[in-house]
């Protein structure tokens, strides 16, 4: 399975980072092994002094497409969950300034929490709203009602490049509040106002 992720994908985010809004979604991915599933600690990496959360909803993949028509794009994820795309900051920084690839900032293992699946809620259209605690602390508040691309055009544009499989995940962007983490925070992930997420950073 991969990891499809999308960056800048809430305006206040962009802002923050200093980064133009984007005209097309930027994707980026994620190997499988990349992926910590929840309720498992998340290891402060020795490479990086910077690891930012970035709270995200995540779609799961739930049938194989290539070149997806928008309009179809509904049929091809059935699931939510929250997810942390953990990100070395630090790292991210200097290889965007020289222009280069960021995977080692972004897809290095364990830099992908995935909270268990639930139902895609019925009215999802009319926004999903989602919140990250840092240690009891709101940090994030974010809907999706916010993204500058829908799941449907994250899904239409993507599948022209990778064909999307049954099991991949979909990281759908982060809204504004991304900040670093230090060892022993506890992060903790809320979907409609109903805890989902559980990390332990050590
Ligand atoms: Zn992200």
């Amino acid at each position: 399975m991969k990891i499809l992720c999308v960056g800048r994908n809430y305006i206040e985010h962009a802002r923050e980072l200093n980064n133009p809004v984007p005209k097309t979604p930027m994707l980026f991915m994620k190997p499988a092994t990349a992926l910590l599933n929840q309720g498992k600690p998340f290891f402060y990496p020795d490479f990086s002094t910077d690891i930012h959360y970035e709270l995200e909803i995540v779609l799961r993949i739930s049938a194989n497409g290539k070149h997806i028509e928008k309009e179809f794009a509904p049929k091809y994820y059935d699931q939510v969950a929250l997810g942390i795309d953990f990100t070395a900051r630090d790292i991210q920084s200097q290889l965007k300034e020289k222009g280069h690839p960021w995977e080692i900032a972004k897809a290095f293992d364990h830099s992908a929490v995935v909270s268990p699946f639930v139902g895609l809620p019925v009215d999802h259209a009319n926004g999903i709203p989602f919140e990250l605690r840092k240690n009891g602390q709101v940090v994030q508040s974010g809907n999706t009602a916010d993204m500058i691309f829908s799941f449907d055009d994250l899904i239409a544009y993507s599948s022209k490049f990778f064909k999307l499989q049954q099991g991949d995940y979909f990281f759908t962007g982060t809204p504004a509040g991304v900040g670093p983490v230090q060892v022993g925070d506890v992060l903790e992930g809320y979907l409609l106002g109903a805890k989902l997420l559980h990390c332990e950073v050590k």
